[in-house]
């Protein structure tokens, strides 16, 4: 596993359950994931004889984010398979390049420019109305973003994002969020969990819910698109695409992610192969599970914010029996940093998601 972060140590749990042993590879120490592999190695990603060595010694690679280098994902593929392959990185750790894919290859995505130069803004900006300036390059959980409203505002955005390579974005006025997990083995098969429904709080993921109250015909489309980009991209692994479903109807892809996702946690504790086995049984060339739900679930997450004042009040909120509760083995719990998330499931996705939430409610 390249990363050791929460991803890839649910992912180790999930691997160790079926026999397998994991080593996992990045640069930090008493890591999330290395708390369960079995080796934990820490190391630059950019000290590539050490990621050989580290490729040398188990039979498959996968990555838990895709901020991954590209130079490592090629040093490790000469000594080991490495699923999804390193093109399917390149192209999804830069937001630039992944828009520019997905509208060469006609998935509907939102109206977006290249922005390289002031005068590449004094150009198009204009034509935007409310617009996102992203950087081009490594972002997520809505890092590197500005809403910007008029040129000048745009201008002082891309200052402050020190004048790098960025995305100029329309701002969708969406009616829900969505996201659906699509797993392709090696024999180019897929399964997909059924889509969630996803609410973001400063552009972190808040709360998710499945199965999403959407129309089936909008539901199955989404799923269209995603098969349609796990064969387009030639991927053996996990890929969650995220979504805006706009006010007519229409579905927008937002952003790719291929690996696992934090919308499809509560596949965990509601269905009866988690996104992380399944992960685990596509790069290793097993047949994939059933993804059926066997209840609808809600998960919520617990950023570091949850720890203000003082250890939260874990017992109240285990009391609600339905609660599953998920933490990531970090101890520095600061503001923003995922730490954590609580499961539940109920007979609808309306009423977990409440549980979720009121779980949430007790711990301060
Ligand atoms: P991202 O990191 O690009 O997925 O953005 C994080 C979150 O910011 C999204 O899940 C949305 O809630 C919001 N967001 C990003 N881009 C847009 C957009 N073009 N229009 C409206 N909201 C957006």
């Amino acid at each position: 596993m390249l990363g050791s972060g929460q991803l890839g140590r649910m992912f180790a749990i999930s691997a160790r359950r079926l026999g397998y042993r994991v080593h996992t590879y990045s640069p930090d120490r008493d890591s999330p994931t290395g708390q369960i592999a079995d080796e934990e190695i820490d190391a630059p990603y950019e000290d590539l004889d050490r990621v050989r060595q580290f490729a040398s010694a188990v039979d498959v690679v996968t990555f838990e984010f895709e901020n991954v280098p590209a130079a490592t994902a090629e040093a490790a593929a000469e000594c080991a398979l490495v699923r999804p392959a390193g093109e399917v990185l390149h192209i999804t750790q830069h937001r630039l390049r992944e828009k520019t894919f997905l509208r060469q290859h006609g998935f509907p995505v939102t109206r977006f420019e290249r922005i390289a130069g002031e005068h590449d803004l004094r150009r198009v900006a204009p034509g935007f109305g409310p617009a996102i300036l992203k950087t081009a390059g490594f972002g997520y959980d809505g890092k590197g973003q500005y809403r910007v409203k008029s040129v000048a505002e745009a201008e002082a955005a891309w200052d402050a994002m020190g004048q790098q390579e960025a995305v100029l974005e329309a701002v969708v006025d969406f009616e829900a969020e969505l996201s659906v997990i699509g797993v392709r083995g090696e024999d180019g098969g897929c399964v997909f969990y059924a889509a969630s429904a996803n609410a973001h709080v400063n552009g972190i993921l808040d709360v998710s819910s499945a199965p999403a109250p959407f129309d089936a015909a909008v539901a199955r489309k989404a799923e269209e698109i995603t098969r349609g980009l796990l064969n387009q991209l030639n991927v053996v692994g996990v890929l969650c695409v995220e979504f805006f479903l706009t006010r007519s109807g229409e579905l927008l892809v937002n952003e790719l992610a291929p690996r696992p996702h934090n919308s499809g946690h509560l596949t965990i504790d509601a269905c009866i192969t988690s996104q992380f086995e399944q992960q685990l049984r596509a790069v290793c060339g097993l047949p994939l599970g059933s993804t059926e739900m066997l209840r609808p679930a809600a998960m919520a997450n617990l950023l570091g914010d949850v720890w203000g004042d003082g250890e939260p009040d874990w017992l109240s909120a285990l009391a609600l029996a339905d609660i599953k509760l998920h933490l990531y083995g970090k101890s520095d719990a600061r503001p923003g940093r995922k730490m954590g998330h609580f499961t539940a499931t109920a007979a609808t996705a309306t009423a977990a998601e409440a549980l979720v939430r009121k779980a949430r409610a007790r711990l301060r």
